[in-house]
């Protein structure tokens, strides 16, 4: 027997049309922001993810990388933006576009520890809005994080925000963790010992080291704003304030990845029975990355959602928000005979577009009505010798079980009138 790959799962035939009405809704919504969809591969060259100043956990120990059959490094994406800011260098969209705002759905692969919410692949919706550095869209961003959530109709949820300044303020941060850290060096885990030469912010979301004391009395990056960084959050914090957006400042939020400077934000999920993975989605902005790929000296804003923590968090709250494929009609046949008819049926009813079935396992009429009511078909249309020959058939309302023979002949318009009630 075959088995799925560890930290993968299917999206088995009746849990699919979640997927398709989040995606739906995801694209109603984003549309609205002016936002168009990107698609770019799942795999990319190495470095585009392995550039020198990532070294987050996410890219050094969790990528997917391997050599193809000429010795390409290529690596599966463990995340959406750096293919997205890849493709804005190499088409050069900056040069036909001021701001560029995009999304994305797909997959991504970490090699992580699976557990509730969290997997080797998982689905990611993300926004970029590429090539400005204006802290009205820092605010942009984060009100429409919010929005979405709230359109999910998602209450349970907290919006965090931080800031980390400039790259100068963040280096002035690194620093002052380093100071903060290094006489507690002894007792941090292995990883963060490392950390602590190499990345000292990294520290601060660190799994194993996040009830130490020292992380918990760790500065913020709040204490060491230069006056620009200052300046840049007070304005995302006033936007914000012209919305009626809950949001609270978490001064010891980084991110989990090294490119963010500026705002940083997340949206957590305060659900009961949500477990131990509960942030739903986070962003912030970056000012580096398109310059690293070779473009011009361009900032950027964006965040990503987890889509099976969406799910997750839709379905423990019980909100009903998509349905399974609903039968209209469901033809039943009491012969062999009357096979050929029904497929001649069966298009013509697909033809004027409703959802029709037939039996293709059973034989015997019992087992077909069997099947016609686990599927809920509203109507059954059953197709008998005698009336057949009267080009007639019986149709049956499965909820009111009211039954009448129909000509054929007006068949279509006699449903037409019934299902369009
Ligand atoms: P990140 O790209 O790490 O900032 O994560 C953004 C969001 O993606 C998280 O808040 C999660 O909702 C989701 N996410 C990240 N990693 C995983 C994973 N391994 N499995 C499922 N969802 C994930």
């Amino acid at each position: 027997m075959n088995y799925k790959v560890k930290g993968t799962y299917d999206v088995l035939p009746h849990e699919s049309h979640q997927w398709i009405e989040l995606e739906r809704k995801i694209r109603e919504i984003l549309s609205l922001y002016n936002m168009r969809e990107i698609r770019t591969p799942m795999m990319e060259y190495s470095q585009v993810f392995h550039r020198e100043s990532e070294g987050s956990d996410m890219v050094t120990k969790e990528t997917y990388n391997f050599l193809d059959r000429s010795n390409r490094e290529l690596t599966l994406r463990p995340e959406g933006t750096a293919g997205v800011i890849r493709s804005y260098v190499e088409h050069k969209l900056y040069a036909t576009q001021e701001l560029e705002k995009v999304y994305y759905i797909g997959p991504n692969f970490r090699y992580e520890r699976p557990q509730k919410g969290r997997y080797r692949q998982f689905y990611q919706f993300g926004v970029e809005a590429i090539g400005s550095s204006d802290p009205k869209l820092d605010a942009e961003m984060i009100i429409l994080a919010y929005d979405f959530i709230n359109r999910l109709k998602l209450k349970d949820v907290v919006v965090k925000i931080n800031s980390l300044g400039d790259d100068a303020s963040r280096a002035n941060y690194q620093k002052a963790l380093t100071a903060h850290f290094l006489p507690h060096k002894e007792t941090l885990c292995k990883d963060c010992q490392e950390r602590l030469e190499k990345n000292p912010l990294r520290i601060l979301d660190c799994k194993v080291d996040a009830q130490h004391p020292a992380v918990l009395s760790a500065p913020s990056p709040l204490d060491l704003l230069n006056e620009s960084s200052k300046n840049h959050f007070e304005i995302v914090k006033e936007h914000l304030k012209e919305t009626d957006i809950h949001f609270v400042i978490e001064p010891k939020l980084v991110r989990g990845l090294d490119y963010y400077s500026h705002t940083v934000f997340e949206v957590d999920a305060h659900i009961e029975g949500f477990g131990a993975q509960n942030t739903l989605g986070g962003g912030g902005r970056y000012q580096n990355m398109i310059q690293e790929m070779g473009g011009p000296d361009l900032g950027a804003v964006g965040f990503a959602f987890g889509m099976e923590r969406l799910l997750i968090a839709l379905n423990s709250l019980q909100i009903d928000f998509s349905k399974d494929l609903e039968l209209d009609v469901y033809i039943l046949t009491t012969s062999l005979e009357m096979e050929k008819p029904a497929t001649k049926l069966l298009y013509n009813l697909r033809k004027a577009n409703w959802v029709a079935d037939m039996n293709y396992t059973q034989k015997a009429f019992k087992g077909q009505l069997r099947q016609a009511l686990r599927l809920k078909a509203k109507y059954l249309v059953i197709l008998g010798d005698e009336e057949y020959a009267k080009q007639t058939v019986s149709v049956k309302n499965t909820e009111t079980e009211v039954q009448e023979t129909v000509a054929l002949s007006s068949l279509i318009e006699y449903l037409k009138d019934k299902l369009e009630k």
